[in-house]
């Protein structure tokens, strides 16, 4: 099969490999669409390093078309969504229903071969079923949209209230959205005009706070205070935009951190605490709550998140597609493999 290695940074190498055989509890999927994920464009970037060249790519939809020993219930021909994170379900996380901060977790695309290949094996139940009603498009993204599913329900606001999202990578939109369909009220940050406009196309409203990091932070804290913003989302995943959240977090909210910065950022302690906000975590998703919930929430027309695809691109044309997705100007790029 052709798989597509990420060699070095910013180089994407395709080579002709073994298909791999489903072992134990395992079925092969032939993977037909896979979503290029801004996790993706940090590997690429040389921002995170492997240690050994690696299939990257875990947005993976297809058909299973193999089998393993143990495997009941399931049909070939059957088109799936992988699930990329497999928790361990034996360390002291797992066992208290914490699989996503499992220190064992296998990370398809990461820890082992990913997806932009013809073939992944994966153990059967992180191969989720398609409903015949969702389309190709929309399966494509279940995985983003869980993360945003995970994130919005981590959160104690309720639709009907005020929420606020900074950044609108993937992640941004898709949490808007739901919230959007679900009747929350969506204050969106965000200083790309294209993505800006997405949302306010979709009924959210758009504040561009200006000056320094002090200045954004009193506008957007007396704009959120007056609209009774009770949960905060930032998902632009920089520092400094960590910082803005925790400034301008209105009294009694909450600051849900979905966007992942590996750098420093401030905050005020006596404002934390006398204001009463809760920093909440938010990171991927449940197994196997979140999948399940996604999927229905498209399937009953709830959300249809295919919105965010915005290019197009084949295993051929990968390195330029991971090029361009590093420009930040896609919503959403999806490598076409086979039909
Ligand atoms: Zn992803
Ligand atoms: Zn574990």
């Amino acid at each position: 099969m052709l798989g597509a290695f990420l060699n070095k940074p910013n180089e994407i190498l395709i080579k002709d490999i073994a298909t791999p055989e489903p072992n134990f509890g395992e079925v092969r999927v032939h993977l037909s669409k896979v979503g290029i994920c801004g996790s993706d464009v940090h590997l690429f970037l040389g921002h995170r390093l492997l240690e050994n060249p690696t299939i990257i790519g875990h947005e993976g939809l297809g058909f299973i078309d193999k089998i393993g020993e143990g495997v009941v219930g399931r049909h070939l021909g059957e088109r799936v969504i992988i699930e990329p994170n497999i928790p361990c379900r034996k360390c002291h996380y797992c066992m208290s229903g914490r699989g996503n901060i499992c220190t064992n977790k296998r990370v398809i695309g990461l820890t082992e071969a990913g997806c932009f290949a013809e073939y992944i094996t994966i153990p059967a139940e992180f191969a989720w079923k398609i409903p015949d009603e969702i389309s190709d498009e929309d399966a494509v993204v279940v995985e983003p949209t869980a993360v945003a599913v995970h994130a919005l329900f981590s959160s104690k606001a309720k639709p009907g209230d005020a929420i606020a999202v900074i950044g609108l990578g993937a992640i941004g939109l898709l949490v808007s959205h739901l919230a959007l369909s679900l009747g929350y009220q969506v204050f969106v940050s965000e200083l790309n005009p294209s993505k800006v406009k997405m949302a306010t196309d979709m009924g959210a409203f758009a504040i561009f706070p200006k000056g320094d990091l002090e200045n954004q932070a009193d506008e957007l804290s007396k704009i959120w205070t007056e609209n009774r913003v009770s949960a905060v989302f930032e998902c632009a995943g920089s520092a400094q935009t960590a910082s803005l959240a925790t400034a301008a977090a209105p009294r009694g909210s909450e600051i849900i951190l979905v966007g992942l910065s590996g750098n420093l950022a401030t905050f005020t302690p006596l404002k934390i605490a006398r204001e009463g906000i809760h920093i909440v975590p938010s990171i991927i998703y449940d197994h196997p709550f979140d999948f399940a919930r996604t999927l229905q929430l498209i399937r009953s027309k709830v959300i249809q998140p295919h919105f965010i695809i915005s290019n197009y691109a084949t295993l051929n044309t990968l390195q330029a597609a991971l090029a361009l997705a590093a420009t930040g100007n896609e919503s959403k790029i999806v490598v076409n493999i086979s039909k």
